[in-house]
This record gives structure tokens, C-alpha cells and sequence, in this order.
């Protein structure tokens, strides 16, 4: 760091190659000491954490925890005995001959010292405390390590997106609604009164318009804003690093994000192999129960409806019976396997079958004794387990069992202690379904269009190149030119290949029921553009929260996001959302009515 007005070093700075020299310090004052006659704190900057030692107690007495010091002094070597080799200034201390108060700090709502970086985060208040406090929870070094964390992420994207001739390009964010099946926020347009503009929910539209307008090779860090009902760990306001390209294909745009994704997690120190392994969504959905599957770990679910085909159990005379080992299961206490029927009922399900595979053989558990024998006889071979496991079973229909036991799968790990989060295991989803239906209970997507089909990624999806003449015929089963990047059970990213072409444009819109007038109406725009020489591109977008996340090795979004909404979209901070007044009512036309407006 350059010396400014008010220091001539940073801490981390001071070091025994200074002593003897006189220094200038600015910062906050993290702890104070008192050893009779001789004060000592320790002077915090964004850089570390330095000894001060001050022999004047005038000086030192009106010194709290975050007053904002500078301070003068000579740096000399620690006496013996006295070094702290938790610090890397720890050899050495400053001896103040000059102190100046910059601020004074009121008493703090919780402890922002340190310190609290060797105790478990239970010191911590609750997050709404944090939130409302952001400044004071972001002073904490593990605030800032994430956020420079994120900025370091930041730069090596960019440095590969240079590499590859990318255009950083900006996009509007008052626009008109994108259809990425969430719902938009809206913001009044005071001088068309009774008109909004959207808030992008990505800049989809926008990106493929800049192929038309010959931007080859586009990027962005854009904000996203998508209305949806509070679920954990999403935030209504969200960051993507957006990308597209003309003239590729999937290959290409997997070439250009696996470069992305390499350089990123190798700014953490971190080294990704590529090429990273493929999946098609069938195969996760069949294997891990999952379209994003957690791939630091083993366990493939069991298809067992062809081995329960004429079961007695009337449980089991289902669509689909699977099956997910739990190794060394045997030895959960009752109860345990209570608490995970209470488990799957939260997650909506009836329940969850087990049997156990016991020491001695046995098998034993509710549901063994509703099996045939040669079910029984058989059980253990057909679900790969050994004396000591136990096996839990999903039974009804395929797609919403199968992610029942992909969530039992992750579980068990979790228990088992298998997510490490300095682990990551990449793979890129690809071949999805092109639409799914719009009367999925689970799914809470806002349909795009008006038939019993949606789009599974946006209707801007190209079909599959097998899928381009029979799509709208099947539409249950035509699958897309789409991927995802998935890492550690997360979606990191998707994107696809787009529709270039009026024809197949207007055929997917069909299939969704979107007539040519409300096509015209939403997005007449986009399809306009593509009369006019559209090239055939294709793109991606990270979601640099969650990618920020993982690299930092933290569960929620809202420890890399310097201030993020708490649950209900509010922000204890500023205390956004909040009534307007009748003035700013009337002058933002919010309440306009132009049948009023006729009356008149
Ligand atoms: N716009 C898409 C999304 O937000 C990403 C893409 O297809 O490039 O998910």
C-alpha cells in the first residue's frame, strides 16, 4: 500500500526490516491492554493487526475497542518471550510517540475484534443483527478475506475473457421483462404515467440482440433481479458474470467457460482439470437424484422397480422403487431413524422406508417384514450393501422419488462428513429435457406462455439438433442444446444454444402457447432483430454469488455479498422496502388509473 495523508505504511508493512525506523499508522484500535503503567493495543487495518505499546496513560486511558487511531512510532524488535507468531507482525511492536483520536467509536452492538476469528461463530449475533450492522460485521477479516476473495475471482475472469477477445459490454437495467420464469420487479415510469419498465431478470435478450449488433464476443457482471418467493439462501437482487458468443456451439462455449472456471479457482489457489467430466440430465437424474448432483462422493441410487415388480407391499407397486445405501446404517439408534422420517416429511415426501442390514445378518426395520422371502433374500445383493448398512426407499413416481433420495444421498453424506468444502467436483449437466410441464406442484417457476408446457431454461433454447423436425410433436420428450456447470451439488451456471431462426422460434412459442400477438407484445423486439440476419450463437451465465461461495468455502450467498437482503427480501440496514409518501405516489403515477383519467 502507498503512504497517504494519514500513514506512511500499512501494518502488514511492519516487520523486522523497519526497526529502529520511525512509521505512521492509521486504523481502528482492536483490543486494548493494560499492564500497569504500559498500555498496549492492537492497531487493526485491512491488511493485519499490529502491537502498539504506549507508556503514556494519559494517551492511552481514553482509548476504546473501533476508535479510530493514528498513531507515530518506532517499530523495535519484541523482547524476548513476548513474540506472537499468530501475527505476522508478530515480532515486532510500535512504540507510539504520537497519538492522535481520527473518531470515537460508541459502544458496539457485538464484538467486532479479532479475537472472534479463534472462537466458533456462535459468538456471533444473530444475522439480522449483522445485517442491520454491516459496516461493523464487514470490518471482521473474514468479511474481508471473502469480499477480496471475490474481487481476486473478479479479475481472473476478466484476464480469461481477454485472453478469449471478449467485449465488456453494459446492458440497460430499466428494460422491458425478460421471461427467465420469475417474476419481474417493476419500476413506474413517471413521465409515460400508467407505464414500468422491468427490472432484467437477466440480460438474455439484451446479450442476443448485441450478436446481432455483431459484438462477437460479449461479457458482463450483471445484476439480476428476479421477484420470487423467499426460499433459503436466494437473494431478489443477484450478480451473474453473463456471456455469449456467435458462431459457436456447445463445444465452444464449454471450451471458453472451462478457461474461465480454471483461471478463477487458480486466483484461490486452486486447480481445476479440464476437460471437466459430462453427465447428461438423465443419467444425474437416474444416478444422483439430482440435476445438479454433488459429485465429491460415490453412492449411486438404486433403480429396484424391475426387482420389486411383483411385490406384496403395497407401497411398492409404484412407477418407481429406489433405493439409497446407507453404509454403516445399522447402527443409528431408533430414534435417529425417526428423526429422518420427520426429515423427509418436511421435504413433502410420506416418509422413508428402511430396512436394516444387521451384525448378524438379519433384516430387520419396518418395512422387512412386508417383503416377500425372496425379496428379502435378495435385497442385499441388489442394493450392493453389507451386514451393518442400511438401505433407505423411495416409491411413486420416478422424477419426484428419484430427487427424494438424491436429497437423502446428500444427506447422509453430510452426516457421514463427506462435503468438504476445500473439495470440488465439477461436471457439466447437458441433453435437458426442452420443456417441462407448467403443473409441476414442486416446481414454483412462473410459466412462460399458457399450455401445459413450459421452458425448462427460456424459450430461446435451441432443440437438439435430433429434436429440430419432431419437437413440437413430443414435447414430453424433446431434449435441448442446453447445459449447466454444476459444482459440489450446486448449479454454478447454465446456458444453451439459441434459436437463430424464425421458423423454429415460432414453433417452440406455439408449443407454449404465446400467440403471435402477445410474441409481438412481449418480445416483438428480439424477433424483429432476427429478420435481419440473426448469426447462430450460443452463451452462459455463472452466478457469481454462488461461485463466490463456493470458492470461499461458505454456505450462504449472503457472506459474499457485502450487503444482502435478509429473508423476506428486507435489508435490516437501510430498512429497504419502505412506504413512499403520497407526493412521490402521485408524482411516480403508481396509483395512475386511465379509466379515471377518461371520466375526467
Ligand atoms: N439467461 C440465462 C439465465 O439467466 C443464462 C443463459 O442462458 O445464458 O439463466
Amino acid at each position: 500500500m502507498t503512504s497517504t495523508a494519514y500513514r506512511t505504511h500499512s501494518v502488514e508493512e511492519i516487520g523486522e526490516s523497519l526497526i529502529g525506523k520511525s512509521v505512521t499508522l492509521s486504523g481502528w484500535v482492536d483490543r486494548r491492554r493494560d499492564h500497569g503503567g504500559v498500555a498496549f493495543i492492537d492497531l487493526r487495518d485491512s491488511t493485519g493487526l499490529v502491537q502498539i505499546v504506549i507508556y503514556d496513560e494519559e494517551v492511552a486511558r481514553p482509548l476504546r475497542s473501533e476508535f479510530v487511531v493514528q498513531v507515530t512510532g518506532d517499530v523495535r524488535e519484541r523482547p524476548e518471550g513476548n513474540e506472537n507468531e499468530h501475527l505476522t507482525t508478530g515480532k515486532v511492536e510500535v512504540v507510539a510517540k504520537d497519538l492522535t483520536i481520527l473518531a470515537k467509536s460508541a459502544a458496539l452492538p457485538f464484538q467486532v475484534s479479532t479475537a472472534l476469528e479463534n472462537e466458533s461463530d456462535a459468538k456471533l449475533p444473530g444475522e439480522d443483527v449483522r445485517l442491520k450492522y454491516r459496516y461493523l460485521d464487514l470490518r471482521r477479516p473474514a468479511m474481508q478475506r471473502t469480499l477480496k476473495l471475490r474481487a481476486d475471482m473478479l479479475k481472473a475472469a476478466r484476464r480469461a475473457l481477454d485472453e478469449q477477445d471478449f467485449t465488456e459490454v453494459e446492458t440497460p437495467t430499466l428494460i422491458k421483462s425478460t421471461p427467465e420464469g420469475a417474476r419481474d420487479f417493476v419500476v413506474p415510469a413517471r413521465l409515460a404515467p400508467g407505464s414500468w419498465y422491468a427490472l432484467p431478470q437477466s440480460p438474455q435478450l439484451l446479450k442476443q440482440l448485441l450478436m446481432v449488433g455483431g459484438i462477437e464476443r460479449y461479457y458482463q457482471l450483471a445484476r439480476c433481479y428476479r421477484d420470487e418467493d423467499f426460499r433459503a439462501d436466494r437473494q431478489p437482487e443477484f450478480t451473474q458474470l453473463d456471456m455469449e458468443m456467435s458462431y459457436v456451439g456447445q463445444e465452444d462455449v464449454i471450451a471458453m467457460a472451462e478457461k474461465v472456471i480454471k483461471e478463477v479457482w487458480a486466483s484461490a489457489g486452486f486447480e481445476v482439470k479440464t476437460p471437466i467430466a459430462r453427465i447428461s440430465w438423465t443419467d444425474a437424474m437416474n444416478k444422483y437424484g439430482s440435476d445438479k448432483p454433488d459429485l465429491r462422493f460415490g453412492n449411486q441410487l438404486v433403480d429396484l422397480t424391475e426387482y420389486f415388480k411383483g411385490t406384496p407391499f403395497r407401497v411398492f407397486q409404484a412407477p418407481y422403487v429406489g433405493a439409497v445405501l446407507f453404509k454403516g446404517g445399522a447402527a443409528t439408534p431408533r430414534r435417529q431413524f425417526d428423526a429422518w422420517q420427520e426429515w423427509a416429511k418436511q421435504r413433502g415426501a410420506k416418509g422413508l422406508a428402511y430396512v436394516v442390514f444387521g451384525e448378524d445378518g438379519d433384516l430387520r426395520g419396518p418395512v422387512a417384514k412386508n417383503l416377500s422371502d425372496e425379496e428379502r433374500n435378495g435385497l442385499k445383493a441388489a442394493v450392493n450393501a453389507e451386514d451393518g448398512d442400511a438401505v433407505f426407499f423411495g416409491a411413486g413416481s420416478k422424477e419426484s422419488t428419484q430427487l427424494l433420495l438424491g436429497a437423502v444421498r446428500v444427506e447422509i453424506a453430510r452426516r457421514q462428513g463427506l462435503l468438504h468444502p476445500d473439495e470440488f467436483a465439477f461436471t457439466w449437466v447437458v441433453d435437458f429435457p426442452l420443456f417441462k410441464r407448467t403443473d409441476d406442484p414442486d416446481d414454483d417457476d412462473v410459466a412462460v406462455g399458457h399450455s401445459k408446457w413450459t421452458s425448462m431454461h427460456h424459450p430461446f433454447t435451441m432443440p437438439s439438433a435430433d429434436w429440430i423436425d419432431t419437437f413440437d410433436k413430443d414435447p414430453e420428450h424433446a431434449m435441448s442444446d442446453s447445459y449447466d456447470i454444476v459444482c459440489n451439488g450446486n448449479e454454478m451456471g447454465g446456458g444453451s444454444v439459441r434459436i437463430h431462426r424464425d421458423d423454429i422460434q415460432d414453433r417452440v412459442l406455439t408449443v407454449l402457447g404465446i400467440g403471435k400477438e402477445e410474441a409481438e407484445d412481449k418480445f416483438g423486439f428480439l424477433l424483429e432483430a432476427f429478420k435481419y440476419g440473426a448469426p447462430p450463437h450460443a452463451g452462459i451465465a455463472f452466478g457469481w454469488d454462488r461461485a463466490a461461495a463456493l470458492l470461499a468455502g461458505v454456505d450462504s450467498i449472503r457472506d459474499v455479498i457485502a450487503f444482502p437482503k435478509s429473508g423476506g427480501g428486507q435489508d435490516p440496514l437501510t430498512g429497504a422496502p419502505a412506504p413512499i409518501s403520497d407526493a412521490q405516489r402521485a408524482e411516480t403515477g403508481v396509483d395512475y388509473d386511465p379509466d379515471e383519467e377518461e371520466d375526467e
